[in-house]
């Protein structure tokens, strides 16, 4: 039987860090600003952007919302990020993805100012990563190396399985495995039989998008494993990539979905926050 690693747990531990500091900032008459940018109707992202700002009403950043148009010109999208560059209080900017298609992401990206790209995906940051050099990293994979610490999980030495490879979850999670001294395997829907390099893992992190991909038959016993993926069952039920029960009685520890990674990933962000602050106050 595993442990059921509580991301939900661990989250407000880390978020309570931040607030702890936010608040001390704040007497200090310091306030710190994230500002959170959504283009469009899509409600998922108005879900996620909901999230995030109750996150920083709980640590105290504040956060300043831009709602624009779904027929916004790439071009004001643009000089908009061009202000919150420029902007001296703002500590941090996110750009909730996706943006409408007449809008090119990575022209978005590549405007943010790399000292407030508190989602860590400017290429100065990717890059940085790469190195293992001091940067934002992104907060879903940075947050499950979070939760795997915080849990004792030793990842040095360790085979890890990446199941995804996409430039927000799978490739930099691969990464940071391996920047923990993991021996990492990245598989995506080339892969040819998954099964036999899932089996041999020790760690598993997947984040496929396929509800009840990841079964007991594809784990050796005692493995550790990391569900990345939020879909809907056939009830509408959010679930992960993984058949939780079956896996439950086969791992030594894995994550629940929802309250595994998804808090963890609005935790980080908020980390993220105070360090750009701190950054650029040179502490
Ligand atoms: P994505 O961009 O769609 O990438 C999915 C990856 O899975 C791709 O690399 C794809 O391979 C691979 N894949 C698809 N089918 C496969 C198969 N049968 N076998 C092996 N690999 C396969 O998705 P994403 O943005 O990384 O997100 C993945 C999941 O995580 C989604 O459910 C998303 O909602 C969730 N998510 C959760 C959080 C959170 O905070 N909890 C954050 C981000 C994402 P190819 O590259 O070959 O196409």
């Amino acid at each position: 039987m595993a442990i059921i690693i509580d991301g939900k747990k661990v989250s407000k531990e880390i978020k309570d860090e931040v607030r702890e500091k936010v608040l001390a900032l704040k007497e200090d008459g310091v306030e710190l600003a994230l500002a959170v940018v959504i283009v469009g109707n899509d409600n998922a992202s108005h879900v996620y952007v909901r999230n995030k700002k109750r996150a920083c009403e709980y640590t105290g950043i504040r956060s300043i919302e831009y709602d624009l148009a779904e027929d916004t010109k790439e071009e004001e999208l643009l000089s908009l990020i061009d202000k919150l560059n420029e902007d001296k209080d703002i500590n941090g900017i996110l750009v909730q993805m996706p943006l409408p298609k007449s809008i090119d992401p990575d022209k978005v990206i590549n405007r943010i100012d790399p000292n407030k790209d508190v989602d860590g995906f400017h290429p100065i940051n990717k890059g940085k990563m790469l190195e293992g050099s001091e940067c934002f990293l992104p907060c879903t994979p940075s947050g499950i190396i979070e939760l795997l610490k915080r849990y004792n999980i030793e990842i040095e030495g360790k085979r890890c399985v990446v199941l995804g490879r996409s430039d927000i979850v799978g490739k930099p999670m691969s990464i940071l495995l391996l920047s923990e001294n993991g021996t990492v395997t990245t598989c995506h829907s080339r892969t040819k039989d998954l099964s036999s390099i899932t089996k041999e893992a020790d760690i598993i992190v997947s984040a496929i998008g396929k509800a009840k991909f990841l079964t007991s038959d594809m784990v050796k016993d005692g493995s550790v494993v990391i569900d990345v993926g939020m879909n809907r069952d056939e009830n509408n039920n959010l679930c992960g990539d993984c058949v939780y029960d079956d896996l439950f009685e086969k791992c030594s520890a894995i994550t629940p979905v929802p309250g595994g990674v998804g808090p963890m990933t609005i935790a980080m962000l908020m980390k993220n926050v105070l360090h750009s602050y701190e950054n650029q106050k040179g502490k």
